[in-house]
């Protein structure tokens, strides 16, 4: 059975599978309901979430997909893929988007506005290096990257990043708990799990850092049934942490 499947619509699946290579598994890439049943968890990479959800309904993943994540299985969503996964999204397209759904949040789908306000930045992961080793810090590749605005009892916050109060403000207007004026500077979350569901803002799979792909094989070998699958392809989890972490590969 494969390990891990990352659904090949649309977007950086490449990027991903290429990751998840140089750890030493191969990831299947997903594009019809039924391959679903042949892994024990799934990636739904960045990209553009309208795009992908219409490809996604036209080749009906919708119902397997839901079915996936009820079932308990690892998914997790990077960037279109987090969209995807909350439960409630804003600054949608007129009419929305079928969302997946089962991560219990708000996201808003450009909340750093337009493509060319695309950035990278450094975040703090304690969490992440806690369970990877390495540095407390991270690169974020933000590409027109959503950010999430409210989760749920349920929700573990894994990075945020502030974002002056008055940015916030005037690059979303009118969208709802955005007003609130107090202090300079806000934190939206960025980074979040919630039981066997990781999502991330921005793309990890654009930077040679491969921690991100390490805590969510962890998660699927954490998972009933998967523990010996992942150790049959010779992945040594704590031996591929490089010395530079942080540089772009593929920008
Ligand atoms: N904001 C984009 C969307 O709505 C997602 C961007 C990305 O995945 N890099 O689909």
């Amino acid at each position: 059975m494969a390990l891990v499947g990352v659904l090949a619509l649309q977007g950086s699946y490449n990027e991903h599978i290429a990751v998840l290579r140089r750890l030493g598994v191969k990831g299947a890439e997903i594009k019809k309901p039924e391959q679903l049943d042949t892994v024990a968890s799934l990636i739904i990479p960045g990209g553009e979430s309208t795009t992908m959800a219409k490809l996604a309904e036209y080749h009906n993943m919708f119902p397997a997909l839901r079915e996936f994540v009820k079932m308990g299985k690892p998914v997790w969503g990077t960037c279109a893929g987090l969209i995807f996964l909350a439960n409630r999204a804003t600054g949608q397209k007129i009419g929305g988007q079928e969302l997946v759904g089962g991560l219990d949040c708000m996201v808003h789908r450009n909340f750093f506005g337009s493509q060319i306000q695309s950035f990278e930045t450094e975040l703090s992961v304690p969490e992440l290096a806690s369970k990877e080793g390495g540095p407390e810090l991270c690169r974020g590749v933000f590409i027109r990257a959503p950010a999430i605005l409210e989760v749920g009892p349920e929700v573990e916050v894994l990075a945020d990043y502030p974002v002056p109060a008055n940015t916030w403000k005037n690059s979303n207007p009118g969208v709802e708990g955005l007003e609130d004026n107090s202090g300079s500077e806000k934190k939206v979350i960025v980074a979040v799990r919630q039981g066997n569901l990781l999502a991330t803002a921005f793309h990890p799979e654009l930077t040679a850092d491969t921690r991100w792909h390490s805590y969510f094989l962890r998660m699927t070998t954490e998972t009933e049934g998967a523990s010996s699958s992942i150790v049959a392809v010779g992945a040594d989890l704590n031996s591929n942490q490089q010395t530079k972490i942080d540089l772009p590969v593929f920008l």
